[in-house]
């Protein structure tokens, strides 16, 4: 493992020394930046809107989840993993980082993914993984097939001697989550620099929880007064009330285990507003709201927002300020989704090198809204 360099010490690491224990391995390029919005704040009637750029957390792949594979791989590699399994849907962001970083660290990957609606950013993330030596496995099958999946490939590791380290979807296990609860610590420290006013309401896309509840429970701990507005983008029963409560309280006890100053705090219902009125019809499928939000974001500030996360979480701020309900305030948009361009490194490769259960994402269109 990496040495940790006293400059890259994680905002929370200073701030509670006896976490320094915990599994961490430096992956990505921290702190991430913050912006002022102008143009897209004027259109939209906001005067104080920023975003905070998790999109170039890494060099070779940003977004929310390199955060998380910090502790994650960390652990992986301190528990001599040789190889990590993790799953989520065909266009997976948080798959396709998984390997990224797990290959970055020495370790193999296997993906196991779930079918989903088509859009252009899957077959860029599936080549990527090829790129990057994932081992993709795809079902055509609801998440509700998954224990089966997950024992034929277990079988399939252990048959090959390799024991692997088992990354839950999205990465939201207490342990990955305790990287967004850095991230509260890290927006603390931005505003101490007058790098950002201390934000009122930050805007947050809700997947598998992970993000939005590390950051609610770091904003508590650090002491900030910020509001976090959770978008809701997947089903309810992969984000709702008590799975937040329960991954609240599993993060805090894991910290408060090794860090006992860390405070008692709990989750209180008016904590944790979740906005479910952005989701449409299905996961990644397009919403009219949302496309126009990924629209606006590119045509005021030149910044690519997806339709699946950050689109329908950008369409729930702008209804916000059109309900006036953003004036006076300072609104963080907080950019979960990829901004490294890897166009060059996928240009030559044959979608037929993935295995035959992906083509069809290369042969069928796109869903209406991503033509
Ligand atoms: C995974 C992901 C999210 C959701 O984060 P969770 O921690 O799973 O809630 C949000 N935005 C993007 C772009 C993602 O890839």
């Amino acid at each position: 493992m990496r040495q940790i360099k006293e400059s890259s010490l994680l905002p929370i690491f200073k701030a509670y020394p006896g976490l320094s224990e915990i599994p961490h391995l430096p992956l990505g390029q921290f702190p991430t930046p913050v912006f002022h919005l102008k143009q897209l704040g004027n259109k939209i009637g906001t005067d104080h809107l920023y975003l905070k750029q998790d999109g170039v957390s890494g060099t070779v792949y940003g977004g929310n989840k390199v955060r998380k594979l910090e502790f994650l791989l960390g652990d992986a590699l301190r528990k001599k993993a040789a190889t990590v399994l993790t799953f989520g849907y065909a266009g997976s962001n948080h798959a396709l980082a998984t390997s990224i970083y797990a290959k970055q660290a020495g370790l193999s990957s296997v993906s196991v993914l779930l079918k989903q609606p088509n859009a252009r950013y899957v077959r860029r993330n599936l080549l990527m993984g090829l790129a990057h030596d994932a081992h993709i496995r795809h079902y055509a099958t609801e998440a509700a097939a998954y224990l089966p999946v997950i024992s034929t490939v277990l079988k399939k590791t252990f048959r090959e001697g390799k024991i692997p380290y088992v990354i839950p979807p999205g990465g939201s296990s207490p342990l990955g989550i305790v990287g967004y609860v850095n991230a509260a610590f890290e927006l603390k420290a931005q505003v101490e620099q007058g790098l950002i006013p201390e934000p009122d309401l930050i805007f947050v896309p809700m997947g598998t929880a992970g993000t939005a509840v590390g950051l609610v429970l770091g904003i508590k701990a650090c002491g900030l007064k910020t509001k976090v507005l959770s978008v809701r983008v997947t089903d309810e029963k992969y984000a709702n009330e008590g799975k937040c409560v329960s991954l609240f309280n599993k993060t805090r006890f894991l910290i408060s285990s090794m860090a006992p100053s860390f405070p008692d705090i709990s989750l209180d219902k008016e904590d944790m507003p979740v906005l479910h009125g952005y989701f449409g019809k299905q996961y990644a499928l397009f919403t009219d709201q949302g496309k126009a939000a990924v629209e606006l974001v590119r045509a005021t500030e030149n910044i690519e927002i997806d339709g699946t996360y950050t689109g329908k979480t950008m369409a729930a701020l702008i209804d916000s300020a059109q309900q006036g309900e953003t004036r006076n305030k300072v609104v963080l948009f907080w950019n979960t989704y990829n901004a490294i361009d890897f166009s060059e490194t996928i240009k030559n490769l044959d979608y037929r090198r993935l295995p035959r259960a992906c083509h069809p994402y290369f042969e069928n269109d796109v869903q209406p809204l991503d033509r």
